[in-house]
């Protein structure tokens, strides 16, 4: 006989009870989102591959080695996103949103595909909720984007997190900066033959290199804040002060880029404690020629990632436990079964979860399966109390039980 299928590796089931805190952490970003003016975008998994290409950059990890890439039945070639950004400016330019004066605020959230080395806190499939808002380059939309992930994570009651916080300037700053950086990175030897190589196309994504000995060697590397132009520099400044302002604490971190080359000016992530290596919860930042890039009008904006799975792990383990209230009814025999089930689907109604058993089971064995499932009460309901149009009321942390009427049974649960 032929072995069980597997998944896929980096690709995994996220079954119960686990659902329940995934659940409560979208329920909570979808309640942080609506009172910040976001709306949700729902967006196709594939996109042609020329989206992520043009947009994330073809020298960046993601786009040289980690895209799902394949050509369809006619030879388009498509790729599972890597990422949201880029896919909600093509849908927000496709579908003409950025039309009016106001600030357009999307959210989405779903799943991310990027061909990684999998470990803990890593996968190949993952998670991202994901927050995108275009058409004004003020720092004040920084500040409040910002502002709105600490509120989610708050709420969440996440706190043992670091705010870091960088600017990458514009792209005129980044080419004083450039040059600076490939006279540094010429100077030295000693790095992979990724950086050697990107040394000479976009030395830029040498900063994120995965590998040690680069890092290690980039350490006396100039750094960005010493080349921004006077407009960025102010930018910097003022999102930094309205995040003093409201008490937000941050630490800055000169050395901050991130692994996609679309962003400029405020870029900043969230490292949370207790994660080990893959200790990033989120990052975002600003992405003022995105869609320029993408072929659209001058349309600043900026956002941001928080990954779910990471987020999932350091959520305090109380919570997303579902519903606390449960009643569990004991029937005994076919005539009781059928008054159980009327019963039960008028307690589902009013609102108060509950189950029974449909199998028959003795008294004791449905006893044993009211506490598996958690309840708080038992009904018990048998031939005799039937006939006595009584049923036996049991709660279950106490073991106390009372005879109550029939047409008593419902409202006296439900007032409890
Ligand atoms: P990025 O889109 O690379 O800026 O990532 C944003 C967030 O997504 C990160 O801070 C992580 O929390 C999460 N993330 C990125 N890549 C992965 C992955 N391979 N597995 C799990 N989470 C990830």
């Amino acid at each position: 006989m032929a072995g069980t299928i597997k998944a896929i590796r980096g690709m995994k089931d996220i079954l119960p009870p686990e659902t329940g805190r995934w659940q409560l952490i979208e329920q909570v970003a979808r309640e942080v989102f609506d009172l910040y003016g976001y709306q949700e975008m729902r967006l196709p998994l594939l996109e042609r591959t020329e989206l992520f290409a043009r947009s994330i950059g073809a020298d960046t990890d993601i786009v040289a080695k980690e895209m799902y890439t394949f050509a369809d039945r006619h030879g388009e070639s498509l790729t599972l996103r890597p990422e949201a950004t880029a896919q909600v400016v093509r849908a927000v330019l496709e579908n003409r949103l950025e039309r009016g004066f106001w600030v357009k605020k999307y959210y989405t959230i779903g799943p991310m595909f990027r061909y990684e080395r999998p470990q803990k806190g890593r996968y190949r499939q993952f998670h991202q909720i994901n927050c995108e808002a275009l058409g004004t380059d003020a720092p004040e939309l920084d500040a409040e984007v910002i502002f709105l992930l600490v509120d989610i994570l708050g709420r969440l009651k996440i706190e043992q997190v670091r705010l870091l916080i960088n600017s990458l300037g514009c792209p005129e700053c980044q080419v004083d900066f450039k040059a600076r950086l490939s006279l540094f990175l010429a100077a030295k030897e000693g790095w992979c033959d990724d950086c050697r190589r990107r040394r000479d196309t976009n030395p830029l994504r040498v900063l994120d290199c995965k590998s040690q000995r680069c890092q290690e060697l980039l350490r006396p590397a100039p750094m960005m804040r010493d080349c921004l132009c006077e407009a960025c520099a102010g930018h910097y400044a003022r999102v930094l002060e309205l995040l003093g302002r409201a008490g937000v604490a941050f630490e800055e971190q000169p050395r901050l880029v991130r692994g996609l080359d679309y962003y400029t000016r405020t870029a900043f992530e969230v490292a949370a404690v207790g994660l080990g290596s893959q200790d990033a919860v989120a990052g975002g930042g600003r992405y003022n020629g995105l869609a320029r890039d993408l072929g659209g009008p001058d349309l600043p904006g900026l956002g941001f990632a928080i990954g779910e799975d990471r987020l999932v792990e350091i959520l305090p383990p109380d919570c997303g436990q579902g519903r606390q209230e449960k009643i569990f009814l004991a029937a005994l025999g076919t005539a009781a079964r059928e008054v159980a089930l009327a019963l039960l689907q008028e307690l589902r109604q009013q609102g108060l979860a509950g189950e029974m058993d449909f199998d028959d089971r003795s008294l004791k064995a449905q006893m044993s399966l009211a506490d598996r499932l958690g309840a708080t009460y038992t009904v018990i309901l048998g031939d005799q109390e039937l006939a006595q149009g009584q049923a036996t009321l049991r709660h279950m942390a106490t073991g106390e039980q009372e005879q109550v009427p029939l047409p008593d049974l419902a409202p006296r649960l439900l007032k409890r």
